[in-house]
């Protein structure tokens, strides 16, 4: 027999999303070396760090110097400290969870690809637009697809529909991204509800609950039911600009059973084998984020993009656009009324301001646009004047 590859890769629909963006935006600077380009395209923090965040990490990195304070492989489920401290988090938002359901990673998307190793192949259920890795990891595990609709009629939130009887693998992003929608507390309970009825797992990815400022749950832990049915991956990228520094976690709840298997074991099991864990200074770093001190400057931060978005959120109002998100999320999801592309090309044209093509998320979002407000203030008041005075 000779060795083959992993067929499922050729399912996987080329993403030139980004590196189209970039090599758009090249060849503007190339030919025009003077103007300043906004970039409002990349879902990535600007920061600086909080100051008590660091502190704690250049605190920890001293300890490696002497045998005594030394730290190797850390726990395989990651350190205690730390779990105690998301599990204080979780108790002001009225979750109760132990600390035996609470496992550290290097990051949400590596726990959204892997968790795929739990479950025998099967088919999911993910939105349209999305988020491309829920998709992308499903095809090579060589899982089918069903997309549900997110559409300007459901507020881009799509709700379970109950005459369906099959099991899923439910992919839930709220805050969402691409679009900025937040699900409240009735809509996830139905989703709660329906994945109970038909032995379905939800996976929660809670990224941006940071960015809730209303009145909805930042956990699905938070809806009755969803011990039994639910996985929430999070993670400390966007809630304390750990994007470069990887640090996240999952929750799987004791109750959590597939066919009486516990899934918080298989977990354990399988990040033990295939994962050595994160590293006592981000660990550290992680925790000094959730400390009083650490979480005023965290949400300090958050605040700052906030109303980046409101910024954006209000200009493109003012300009006749329909605008979904830019509240309780650093997206804008905003209807171009044209192709997606076309709007790329033309707000970088005439006003040298980057965003990211709707279609890059999937075929219902190639008549949308996504604005992100992890920018610098001064960035967005350009893009604002800009706007302002050139009209669109
Ligand atoms: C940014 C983001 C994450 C976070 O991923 P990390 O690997 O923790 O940096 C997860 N989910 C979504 C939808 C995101 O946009």
């Amino acid at each position: 027999m000779k060795m083959k590859y992993n067929k499922n890769f050729d399912n996987l629909v080329d993403n030139y999303l980004f590196s189209t963006i970039r090599a758009k935006k090249r060849a503007y600077e190339e030919a025009h070396p003077k103007t300043k380009i906004v970039n409002l395209g990349v879902g990535d923090v600007v920061g600086g760090l909080s100051q008590t965040v660091v502190e704690a990490m250049q605190k920890a990195v001293g300890d490696y110097l002497s045998p005594a304070t030394f730290k190797g492989y850390p726990p395989e489920q990651g350190y205690e400290f730390l779990r105690e401290s998301i599990a204080r988090y979780y108790s002001r938002l009225g979750v109760n969870l132990s600390t035996s359901e609470i496992y550290i990673s290097d990051g949400a998307k590596s726990d959204i690809g892997n968790v795929l190793d739990l479950f025998e192949k099967t088919t999911s259920l993910i939105p349209n637009p999305v988020y491309p890795a829920y998709v992308d990891t499903n095809l090579i595990r060589g899982n089918k697809i069903k997309f549900m609709e997110g559409r300007k009629e459901n507020n881009f939130l799509p709700l379970p529909d109950f005459s369906d009887k099959n099991s899923y693998l439910i992919y839930l992003c709220s805050p969402n991204n691409p679009t900025g929608a937040v699900y409240d507390k009735k809509q996830l309970s139905l989703w709660v509800d329906y994945a109970n009825q038909n032995h379905s797992i939800i996976i929660f990815d809670s990224a941006y609950e940071s960015f809730i400022r209303g009145d909805y749950p930042r956990s699905i832990f938070e809806i009755e039911g969803s011990r039994t049915c639910a996985i929430e991956i999070s993670s400390f990228s966007k809630r304390a600009g750990f994007t470069g520094l990887r640090l996240g976690f999952s929750i799987i709840p004791n109750e959590l059973e597939v066919q009486k298997k516990k899934i918080g074991k298989l977990w354990l099991r399988r990040q033990s084998t295939r994962f050595n864990g994160v590293s006592f200074v981000i660990q550290k770093g992680g925790e000094a984020s959730l400390s009083e001190k650490g979480s005023r400057e965290c949400t300090r931060q958050v605040d700052y993009y906030l109303e980046n978005a409101k910024i954006l959120k209000d200009l493109f109002t003012n300009l006749g656009y329909d605008v979904v998100g830019g509240v309780n999320a650093p997206y804008l999801w905003i209807d171009c009324k044209k192709d997606s592309w076309e709007f790329f090309d033309y707000l970088l044209e005439k006003h040298q301001i980057v965003g990211t093509a709707g279609a890059g998320f999937g075929s219902l979002g190639k008549n949308f646009f996504r604005l992100s407000a992890f920018a610098l203030r001064e960035d967005v008041e350009i893009a604002k004047e800009r706007l302002t005075k050139g009209g669109i």
